[in-house]
């Protein structure tokens, strides 16, 4: 096996970036590991595709390890390019996986698939989703239930702890926002943070509603966990996607720019007259999108609709089956 390959580089003295591929717009998805002897301890998995394993294996044996010595998994939060193959890689090796009580909640719904099907075809439908477009996101999401396999959850990691392992001391920040229960992992002696979607270089991450639990803000999570990394003194951030960066307050601050200012046209948008969010997203969002574009611009929306609304800007009507939302 070669000794170089081009898809892991070192952050630091014995901690390592690996690009994983991903058959998306993103093209990638960015694992850490360090070293705990001979063993591994791994950030975040990749997704459960044609290739992603082989390129793991591939990234660690440069480090002379096999999946077989990964010990522990550590968990940003539960999107499939995140969590993928954790369960692929425990059933080899026996690795401990941790995550967030919410997260673990979340990967026990997904299996069930009638109830995750009925609860997003009715948000969708009652916020004016059109029929056939709903018809193909949920063909869609039906086929990407494969791309994380199975797995239970064995250790919860709770918000502020600090965990000691392998040498190395790190905090687990907890950054609702992008997805309930999402965490960041911030070692404070080396100055990094592992952002997960959390803070990313070159693109907002989407905001979407948790379905069932309708208590919670994603923007106002979001934002709050925005200014829990903001001001963390770190030497480098590395993201899920894209390349390590360094500046993270002016990256988070260009980030809640850019919700300010999308709130502001999800405002204006009602104040032209009563819409669904289905069609205030039409507003918002003015490019050509793909249906499952329609589907994120839809959710994000939403979660603007959710802090006009505790605002007291905007209010909510029922009319024909649908919710519709009327300036105050
Ligand atoms: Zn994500």
């Amino acid at each position: 096996m070669s000794k170089n390959d081009r898809h892991i580089r070192e952050i630091s003295r014995g901690f390592y970036m690996i690009d994983l591929p991903m058959p998306f717009r993103l093209g990638h998805v960015n694992v850490f590991l360090y070293l705990r002897e001979k063993r591994g301890i791994l950030f975040d998995t990749g997704l459960n595709v044609h290739g992603v394993m082989p390129q793991l294996e591939r990234a660690l044996a440069t480090l002379d390890l096999t999946i077989e010595s990964i010990d522990d998994i550590f968990l940003t939060h539960f999107h499939a390019d995140h969590c993928g193959i954790a369960g692929l890689i425990k059933k080899r090796s026996g690795a401990t996986i941790h995550m967030s009580e919410k997260g673990k909640r979340h990967i026990e719904r997904m299996g069930k698939a009638t109830l995750m099907v009925e609860t997003m075809t009715n948000f969708l439908s009652r916020h004016g989703f059109p029929s056939k477009t709903l018809d193909s996101i949920m063909r869609l999401f039906s086929h990407f239930r494969n791309v994380t396999a199975p797995f239970e959850v064995d250790e919860i990691l709770e918000a502020g702890e600090v965990r000691s392992i392998g040498g190395r001391t790190f905090e687990v920040i907890s950054t609702p926002g992008h997805a309930n229960g999402h965490d960041c992992f911030y070692f404070a002696d080396e100055g990094i943070l592992l952002s997960g979607d959390h803070v990313l270089p070159h693109i907002t991450p989407n905001l979407g509603p948790d379905l069932f639990d309708p208590d919670y803000r994603p923007l106002d999570s979001f934002l709050g966990s925005l200014d829990r990394v903001r001001d963390l003194p770190v030497t480098i951030v590395c993201p899920a996607h894209g390349a390590p960066f360094t500046d993270l307050t002016a990256r988070v601050d260009e980030i809640k720019d850019h919700h300010r200012e999308r709130k502001a046209l999800v405002l204006e948008s009602v104040r032209t007259g009563a819409k669904t969010t289905y069609e205030i997203s039409l507003d918002v969002f003015v490019d050509d999108l793909s249906e499952f574009d329609k589907f994120l611009a839809l959710n994000e929306t939403y979660v603007h609709i959710i802090e006009l609304i505790e605002e007291g800007k905007i209010g909510e009507e029922e009319e024909e089956g649908h919710v519709v939302y009327v300036a105050r």
